[in-house]
């Protein structure tokens, strides 16, 4: 699907973060020749249309109300005060104002973010599998991704490997829970380790090692699990949130990032962060997606609905002879490929009109990577595919 090439314009240390743009452009053209009738699993992509209230909220604010009104934005004042109660809601703590920093959904989070942070050499934790492009983020830096694998048993960080991996150069360590793609939410005792480490790790190296939540799912959890923010347990990390899973609407952008209070050289990261904003491209949201935050603050797509196509999806798959696992939280779900070449076994159920993403554009070489952002509908028209094709593979293996 994506054959192994040498790149002209991209240093050799990039060569690994090349299959997630490959798979890109191989997934463009599968949706091109797909026909109608496609079941799309690849991306967490919408496949039904919009929640209304969420198209109502920007009919309404797309009429002007002053003549501002589609000046320049940067965080404004009440979308400031909108994500502060809800990150006193979710955390306790409370977030100046200043400390928040609206932008194009999480990607320009943390764009920004590493923008800020990140010099030559800097070192950057990642626990693998991860989100597809932390890495390319951090090596357009010219920063070290330094890759350590989460336990295969439980998907929970490796502490031991995260301690050690820490050294002098460390910048920050990226934790992403609800995780994509293993699913897993980090309970309140694992957060409670890692601060215990990055706190050590701080004091013997003599100024912060930073903790960057990546939670842009954390509204999305199964089985009546709860979400805890790591950044209730660690005083020096920086949030990241985006809307776009909450609404499923990931095409309109916004999103922000949150200085913890209280957290070491404050006022300094404030000042970067708003210079790393505008250096990054006028980094800011929109002034549509500003003035329709009040509206979209409140309203969510129904988890309850993903979880039941989650569990109709898990139990289809087990079925039909496949291994996969439950996930708690997020939008995906892992099952193991029949064969060990995933990218292939993903190029013959997108022949026959089911896409999912080759696990090993996430570092999971033998899966596959399945969004229960499809349909119910399309579930279904898939499972019987999905049971021919291992059919077709086991029997061509014997
Ligand atoms: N972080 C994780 C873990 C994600 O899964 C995604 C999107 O898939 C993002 C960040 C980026 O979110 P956004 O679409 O808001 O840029």
């Amino acid at each position: 699907m994506f054959p192994p090439r040498t790149p002209i314009h991209v240093q050799n240390a990039h060569k690994q973060i090349i299959p997630i743009y490959d798979f890109l452009a191989t997934y463009e053209r599968w949706v091109a020749e797909g026909g109608d009738t496609y079941c799309d699993f690849a991306l967490g992509n919408p496949q039904t249309m919009p929640m209304p209230e969420f198209v109502a909220a920007l009919r309404e604010a797309a009429t002007p109300k002053n003549p501002t009104w589609y000046a320049y934005k940067m965080s404004e004042p009440e979308s400031r005060k909108i994500v502060r109660q809800t990150l006193n809601a979710l955390t306790g703590l409370d977030y100046p104002p200043e400390n928040i920093f609206m932008t194009n959904g999480a990607t320009g989070a943390l764009l920004v973010v590493m923008n800020a942070l990140i010099g030559a050499d800097d070192e950057v934790i990642v626990n693998s599998p991860p989100w597809f492009f932390y890495e390319g983020m951090i090596l357009q830096r010219g920063g070290r991704p330094v890759v350590i694998a989460v336990d295969p048993k439980t998907f929970d960080p490796d502490l031991a490997a995260m301690e050690h991996a820490i050294t002098e150069r460390t910048r920050f360590v990226i934790i992403n829970s609800p995780n994509n793609p293993t699913g897993r939410v980090y309970s309140p005792d694992t957060l409670k380790r890692i601060s215990a480490i990055l706190e050590a790790a701080s004091k013997r190296i003599g100024r912060p090692i930073y903790l960057l939540s990546d939670e842009v799912y954390r509204k999305v959890v199964y089985d009546g699990a709860t979400f805890h923010s790591p950044t209730k347990f660690y005083k020096n990390s920086i949030m990241v949130y985006s809307y776009g899973k909450t609404l499923l609407t990931p095409g309109q952008r916004i999103g922000y990032v949150a200085l913890s209070p209280g957290m070491d050289h404050v006022e300094e990261l404030r000042t970067i962060m708003l210079s790393s904003q505008i250096l990054s491209g006028w980094a800011m949201t929109s002034a549509l997606m500003q003035h329709s935050l009040p509206d979209l603050e409140g309203i969510s797509i129904d988890v309850a609905g993903l979880e039941r196509r989650r569990d109709r999806f898990v139990n289809g798959l087990r079925d039909c002879g496949y291994e996969v696992r439950s996930p708690e939280g997020a939008f995906y779900i892992m099952p193991r490929s029949p064969i060990e070449d995933d990218v292939a076994f993903a190029g013959m159920l997108a022949k026959d009109g089911v896409f999912c993403l080759p696990g090993s554009v996430v570092h999971m070489k033998g899966y596959l990577r399945a969004s229960v952002t499809g349909t119910g509908e399309m579930i279904e028209r898939a499972l019987p595919i999905f049971a021919a094709a291992r059919e077709k593979v086991l029997a061509t293996a014997k």
